[in-house]
């Protein structure tokens, strides 16, 4: 276990030579940045979303404002340590009180910063003569992205004491593939380097100074989940076929370029839901047409002919662009977001439309339009993507051999739109995790009620029910995208209702696929009917009855 680096002391807090302190930090800064470019160049042969973290870095140490804030500082007798200090406080002070979590991360970006200036500035660095090891896991309050990047591949897990899922940090950790934990209290004050430390990142569990049951129990599941593995891979290229012989098709949820190789990994058919937005938010300015085309391009070069489902940006709610304007709104989740800002701001998505085009330069494209909430919306975007293709004719461009243009049903308003909806769209994708928030009005970032409710609770099955019967009526083809569609028990049971096509993270694929080919979805059918015919509140405890009886 190693601790990332122990807090810088500051023990000259004022200076009386000004001139002396501005110089001292001016040189600092330049050492600063030219750590940060050169962070950049050996960046350059790996991923473009990890230059795009080091640009945002690359901005703030570029920032004026940053610098004249701490000269004013200096000017009035502090150090230029303390300035640096005193920037980073009100920073700490701004993230504390700022609930979006986007702009946090930003100020997080900076309070980084500010750590790689102070100890440029004291010399303090990381040497507290203990040795890192081989393969350490990395303790840390909280990281930032070009920190976790210097320390690379070689880390086998990352703690943080505050953290959140959605940051810069957690996006390069899951780029690399290492498991990382949040939140994890006190971590900092209670362990030592050179601690022994075990990680669950699948339970979310750290044991700080196991004891030898502990560490026996975690072996244990070592071995074991080695063994599912390899049965994983045993399976990985027969289909997921149910003992009744249905075929269910599995396809991954990505959204970023290191997301792809796991398309051959996994087993999976194709992309189900690619997210089109990381590309927006990791970036401080908005990114140019002919960017966005190559990166498409290059996902669909990765993905071999696979289909790929480009869902078209979903921001809005959590997911802030810096560069654009945040609205104050008191339900973010309720408000402008997804669609709703394509739809009034025509300029993005049109731009977005003509870089999928291009990307594909008439290879077969398949497009899908988040959060839309009624049959008009989708209508307007479908409308969108008609004169989108019809100027790159004009252009003489290449048009897509095949198109297909879907939507994301994550409102309930949209099960129940007019049939005329279903026939005209190609294809649906349920967004369980947004839809599942508003079906039981259960926000899904809040720890209090998000796991209240059951996605096996039979008021839920009933309303998914009621939506494949519709696809099924007007032979609209129906996948489900949210992360139930991962959870092997709630995959097993949305294809017991009707459910043919399921896209999920990449290492679920093999979970899910080992549980499908175990079960007999008639059979399993008649347990969830059963339960609902008792008018049991979740069909739970009925199916792991079920499959307690088929492993
Ligand atoms: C969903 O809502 O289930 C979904 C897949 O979209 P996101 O999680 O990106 O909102
Ligand atoms: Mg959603």
């Amino acid at each position: 276990m190693w601790l990332h680096e122990p807090r810088v002391v500051v023990t000259n807090p004022v200076a009386d030579d000004p001139e002396r302190e501005t110089e001292r930090l001016a040189e600092a800064v330049e050492q600063l940045r030219v750590s940060v470019d050169r962070m950049l160049e050996g960046a350059a042969m790996g991923d473009a979303e990890q230059l795009e973290v080091l640009e945002a870095y690359r901005m703030f140490a570029n920032s004026k404002g940053w610098m004249r804030r701490m000269e004013e500082d200096i000017q009035r007798g502090l150090s230029a340590e303390a300035a640096v200090e005193k920037e980073q406080s009100a920073a700490r002070a701004r993230m504390s009180q700022i609930t979006d979590a986007y702009l946090r991360d930003r100020l997080h970006d900076l309070d980084d910063l500010s750590n790689r200036l102070l100890r440029i500035l004291t010399g303090q660095g990381r040497d507290t003569g203990a040795e890192m090891p081989a393969a350490p896991i990395l303790i840390a309050r909280n990281i930032g992205p070009a920190e976790l990047l210097d320390y690379g591949r070689k880390l086998k897990g990352i703690v943080l004491e505050e953290g959140s899922v959605g940051s810069h940090a957690a996006i390069v950790a899951r780029a690399l593939a290492i498991p990382l934990i949040v939140h994890a209290e006190r971590i900092t004050t209670e362990a030592l380097n050179g601690d022994a430390i075990m990680l669950d990142g699948d339970q979310g569990i750290v044991h700080l100074r196991p004891d030898d049951t502990v560490a026996a129990a975690f072996r244990d599941k070592i071995a074991m989940q080695a063994e599912a593995q390899t049965r994983y891979a045993s399976i990985r290229d027969v289909p997921a076929t149910t003992l009744c012989g249905t075929t269910i098709g599995l396809h991954m949820n990505a959204g970023l370029m290191a997301d792809l190789p796991s398309l051959e990994g996994s087993g999976a058919e194709g992309v189900g839901l690619f997210r089109t937005e990381l590309q927006f938010l990791v970036r401080n300015q908005m990114p140019r047409r002919s960017e966005l085309s190559a990166l498409y391009s290059r996902v669909l070069d990765a993905a071999q002919g696979k289909r790929v489902v480009f869902r078209t940006l979903d921001i809005g709610s959590d997911k802030v662009l810096p560069y654009m304007k945040p609205n104050d709104e008191p339900n973010p989740a309720l408000g402008w977001r997804a669609i709703r800002v394509g739809l009034d701001k025509t300029g993005i998505l049109r731009m977005q439309l003509q870089a999928l085009l291009r990307a594909a330069n008439g290879r077969p494209l398949t497009i899908m339009f988040p959060f839309v909430a009624e049959y008009s919306e989708y209508r307007a975007a479908r409308l969108e993507m008609d004169k989108a293709i019809e100027r790159e004719r004009i252009l003489g461009h290449a048009i897509p051999t095949r198109l297909e243009v879907g939507a994301m049903l994550e409102t309930p308003s949209l099960a129940f739109a007019p049939r005329a909806f279903f026939e005209e769209v190609e294809f649906l994708s349920i967004g369980g995790n947004d839809l599942k928030q508003f079906f039981f009005a259960a926000d899904r970032e809040n720890e209090r009620v998000r796991r209240r409710y059951d996605t096996l609770n039979s008021s839920f099955l009933n309303f998914l029910e009621g939506i494949v019967r519709i696809s099924d009526a007007t032979k609209t083809a129906l996948s489900f995208c949210g992360e139930d569609a991962g959870r092997p028990v709630e995959a097993v049971c949305l294809a017991a209702i009707g459910f043919r096509t399921l896209s999920m993270r990449p290492a679920s694929v093999g979970p899910v696929k080992h549980m499908l080919r175990r079960v007999d979805l008639t059979a399993l059918r008649e347990v969830i009917d059963a339960a609902r015919r008792e008018g049991l509140e979740t069909v739970r405890p009925a199916v792991m009855g079920y499959l307690a009886t088929v492993s």
